[in-house]
């Protein structure tokens, strides 16, 4: 566990996160007008999400679908009746004056997240609910010098709420808990987990406590939208706390802002002034009841998740937990690395674990060097495979086949036709392999007496000569064995 250490003894930290995820829909949670992003401002709202008078809420059944599998992808609970609250505020991107959220009764209860920390263990992160709630528009500052605008795209949108409990001990076991529920949302296609495009974004509670001691007073931190900031702010928050501890002061329970730039939180609401929302029932919906045939064939679309695919891999491959977890960590490259092992290729162990060295090195490099998702690899998985097959029937070495990859890249040829093109077959012809040697020999006989009276590191710049006559082509281990024999005669 990292406590972290100073003049006034241990401190641990307590993080519990609020993740808002948007749900993956076509229209919004009580409209029909579209979810897409990247549209021009004000393009996709209807007379609901403007909140016009007079126009009601209709509930999207399919974004209630979607909240469903999230819960039961997390383990949760579905609660078969929940209900819909106003959220009351002002604010210029928030037309109605309200927002319909889910306060006293959420359509999921409970569940939790295994995830596996920075020192290999496993833990359960807890979940205490998920509700539904719709997001509000976007005020936009940055486009006049005095004017403000507002964009109502974003208004309407349904999202789910994850409400952990304050379970996560660190920045690291925090991050490594949000990339895992990213993960398990893309699985199960419910949320893209885009934090770029506000997808995703979590709301940070942090305290610090001695342990053994009750929890300290938490403070929120808003809105931060990526791993690496979530972490930046944690560690900022724990230090910012600690600092103020020991000063002989005490943590205000408060909301504070993120600033990215500054990596720094700033104070944005105490307790004091905290908001009074005024909660009461939406009286525009009705409460929300979920049949149990609705709730068992949703649970029957539940794909295979992370954690089933990483104990498969596992035990069908024989792959090192490592791999499987990295390989499983998104679905489309599990999906690659099941792919390229067609019938026969299944059951080889060693080819099976060349796959996944060449997988998560040398085909994530090139993915990442060209910036884009395996989706869009201009390798396929067989093509991936056909070249693991021709480094194990030694047709090319490892070393050579760096150059295959690249140019199978390049070019979309396959790596057998790239090899025969460019002549690059490796040769494991001893009688090949020692024509060159004889010649190597002849021509450096100086340095052949040199090596027979003791010089035995000539041996690498013979290897080295007879590799460069054959241009690389030489089998590495027989040209040793042939290279040994002659010197020997
Ligand atoms: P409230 O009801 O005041 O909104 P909750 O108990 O619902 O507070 O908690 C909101 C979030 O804060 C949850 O994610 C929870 O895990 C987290 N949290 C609660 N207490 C603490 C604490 N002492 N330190 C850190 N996080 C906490
Ligand atoms: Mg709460």
């Amino acid at each position: 566990m990292s406590h972290q250490r100073t003049h006034s003894g241990c401190w641990e930290v307590v993080i519990g996160l609020e993740v808002h995820a948007q749900v993956i829909s076509k229209s919004k949670l009580f409209s029909d007008a579209s979810t897409k992003f990247g549209t021009y401002p004000n393009e996709n709202v209807s007379f609901v999400d403007a909140a016009l008078p007079g126009v009601l809420p209709v509930i999207n059944s399919f974004c209630i679908d979607q909240t469903i599998k999230t819960g039961l992808g997390l383990n949760g609970t579905v609660n078969q009746t929940s209900f819909f609250d106003r959220k009351n505020y002002f604010y210029a991107d928030l037309p109605q004056g309200y927002q319909i959220t889910q306060f006293y009764h959420p359509i999921i209860t409970g569940g939790y997240v295994e995830i596996e920390t920075k020192d290999g263990n496993d833990k359960r992160i807890n979940l205490d609910h998920i509700h539904m709630e719709q997001d509000a528009g976007k005020s936009i500052h940055d486009k006049s010098p005095t004017k403000s605008f507002i964009d109502l795209n974003r208004s309407g949108i349904a999202l789910m709420e994850i409400v952990t409990k304050p379970d996560m001990r660190s920045a690291e076991e925090a991050a490594i808990f949000l990339r895992k529920l990213r993960s398990i949302l893309r699985y199960l296609g419910t949320c893209d987990g885009n934090m770029d495009e506000g997808s995703m974004r979590a709301d940070v509670n942090v305290s610090v406590h001695h342990p053994g001691t009750e929890y300290g007073p938490r403070v929120e931190v808003k809105n931060v939208n990526s791993v690496k900031f979530l972490m930046i702010a944690v560690n900022s928050e724990v230090k910012r706390q600690i600092k103020v501890l020991e000063s002989g002061k005490t943590v205000e329970q408060e909301t504070r802002q993120f600033d990215s730039d500054a990596g720094e939180t700033w104070s944005m609401r105490s307790k004091e002034n905290a908001q009074d929302y005024r909660y009461f029932p939406e009286p525009d919906l009705p409460p929300l009841w979920l049949e149990q045939s609705r709730i068992d064939a949703i649970r029957a679309t539940i794909p295979e998740l992370p954690d089933g695919i990483i104990f498969r891999l596992q035990r069908d491959y024989r792959l090192p937990h490592y791999d499987a977890r990295l390989i499983a960590s998104e679905k489309e490259i599990a999906r690659f690395f099941e792919e390229a092992l067609v019938d026969g290729t299944k059951s080889d162990k060693i080819l099976v674990k060349m796959l996944s060295n060449w997988l998560v090195g040398d085909l994530f490099a090139l993915l990442n060097k060209h910036g884009v998702t395996i989706e869009e690899s201009r390798i396929s998985p067989k093509s991936l495979m056909d070249l693991m097959i021709l480094i194990k029937n030694e047709a090319i070495s490892g070393k050579m086949a760096k150059d295959v990859l690249e140019l199978m890249w390049k070019e979309q040829k396959t790596p057998g036709v790239i090899i025969e093109e460019k002549g690059w077959r490796q040769t494991t012809s001893a009688e090949e392999i020692g024509n060159s040697i004889r010649k190597i020999l002849e021509i450096h006989a100086d340095k052949v007496t040199e090596y027979k009276n003791g010089k035995e590191k000539l041996f690498g710049f013979f290897v080295g000569q007879v590799m460069k006559e054959m241009q690389g082509k030489a089998n590495p281990q027989i040209l040793n064995e042939v290279l040994l024999k002659l010197l020997k005669e």
